[in-house]
Formats: C-alpha cells, structure tokens, sequence
C-alpha cells in the first residue's frame, strides 16, 4: 500500500506505538512494526481526526466503529502471524484492521456486509493501491472460493463459532473471534483446528466489538 502522511500524524503515531509498547499484553515487536506502519488517520472520518492516534474506537459510516488500536494489536498478537500467509478479515470496517495486516506482510481477503461502508472503504483501499481482496457480503459465508485460510480474524461479536468460518481454516490454523453469551458478555476466542474434525478452543479475555449480523445491509 501507499500513503501519504503527515509530519504532525507522524508524530502522534510514534506515541502511540510507544504507548502500546508498554501495554502489558506485550505486544510482539512485528506486530508494532506493522501498526506503526499504517497512517490511522486515513481511516478515520473527517471530525474525529484530533483522536486518531488515541486507543479509542471511534464512529464510522452505517453507525460501525473503527477497532481501537490496542485491540488490532491484540487479535494481530494472538493470530501468530507469518508474512505471506493467507488471512481472512470478516469486518472490513474502515479498512483499518485491513491496512496493518497488509503492512505485516500476510495476503489478506476481507469480507464487510454494510453496502454504504464498503463503497467508501473499498474506494480508499483501492486508492491506497491495496492489495487485498474485499468484498461486499455476509462473513458468516466466508469466502469458500479462496478457501482455505492459515489465519482468520473475525472484528465483530458473534453468538457463536461460524460453521462455515471453521470449515474454511486449514489444520494448525487459527481463528480469533469475539463470543457473546447469554448474559451479554463478550469473550476473545482462539481457536486451532487440530484436524480435520477437531479443534482447540480457548476462552481468554472479556472484549467489546459491535454485532455481527447475518445477511448484506
Ligand atoms: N476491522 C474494522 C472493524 C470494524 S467494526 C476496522 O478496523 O475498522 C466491525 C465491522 O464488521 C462493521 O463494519 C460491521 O458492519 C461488520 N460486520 C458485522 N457483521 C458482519 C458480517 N456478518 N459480515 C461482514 N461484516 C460484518
């Protein structure tokens, strides 16, 4: 990807990095690398562009969020990355998850189901002359046609694991996904198919993401 920054944004991403860097989840040096690379900024609407380089979500179009900072480094951590690897993204969003996967260097396919939001994000990523495959559907299909994917990341609150998201993760592969209960909680998931009928699930710690919701809106 290209991008044209800004001394000024430069600046405050610096901060950031450095202030995820003493986050306590210990943050792999790659992982930073990669954000560090990625001018938030671009993603963010026009009027929340003072807060672009906090760790906050912050709105975008069709009432979605773009991830805070520390939680792309999170799901980012926890995928165990490895250039070159195939990745699938459910929640395009802002594309902002999207440009620092692309910035560490793993060939990324992602999926986002709001028509408004995807107009606009697809038009930016192709201006930043991404290389990512995005599309406009419903994530909870995956996308069978590049089927299987080393790593999936999944950047909205399911009710539970995708059917068709385990069937399309190669064995040893790894999903990160937000689970919310009944009582209304949301737990990071991680899951490693073992083989082809088995798989690994941990349950680790409490999150927020927005629904994810079946169907194109
Ligand atoms: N990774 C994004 C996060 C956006 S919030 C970013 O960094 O900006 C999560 C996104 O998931 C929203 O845009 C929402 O519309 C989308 N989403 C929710 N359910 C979905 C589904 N079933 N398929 C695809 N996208 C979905």
């Amino acid at each position: 990807m290209k991008f044209e920054d800004e001394p000024k944004y430069a600046a405050r991403r610096r901060m950031m990095v450095e202030q995820l860097r003493a986050n306590p989840l210990a943050f792999p040096a790659n992982v930073l690398e990669a954000i560090s690379r990625v001018p938030r900024h671009l993603f963010c609407q026009k009027m929340y562009l003072s807060s672009a380089y906090d760790d906050v979500t912050l709105p975008i179009a069709a009432q979605q969020t773009i991830s805070q900072p520390s939680t792309v480094a999170r799901q980012m951590s926890l995928l165990d990355l490895h250039p070159g690897e195939r990745v699938l993204e459910i929640g395009t969003g802002s594309g902002y998850q999207t440009a620092c996967l692309e910035a560490f260097g793993v060939n990324v396919y992602t999926i986002e189901r709001q028509k408004e939001l995807f107009h606009i994000t697809s038009n930016l990523l192709k201006g930043l002359e991404s290389k990512a495959i995005y599309i406009c559907g419903d994530g909870y299909n995956g996308m069978p046609q590049y089927a299987p994917f080393d790593k999936i990341i999944v950047t909205a609150g399911a009710f539970s694991f995708p059917p068709k998201l385990m069937a399309q993760l190669k064995v040893g592969g790894l999903m990160i996904i937000p689970i919310e209960d009944k009582s209304g909680t949301s737990h990071l998931y991680r899951v490693r198919r073992i083989d082809e009928s088995n798989f690994n699930v941990d349950k680790l710690e409490e999150c927020k993401f927005v629904p994810m919701l079946s169907g194109v809106n």
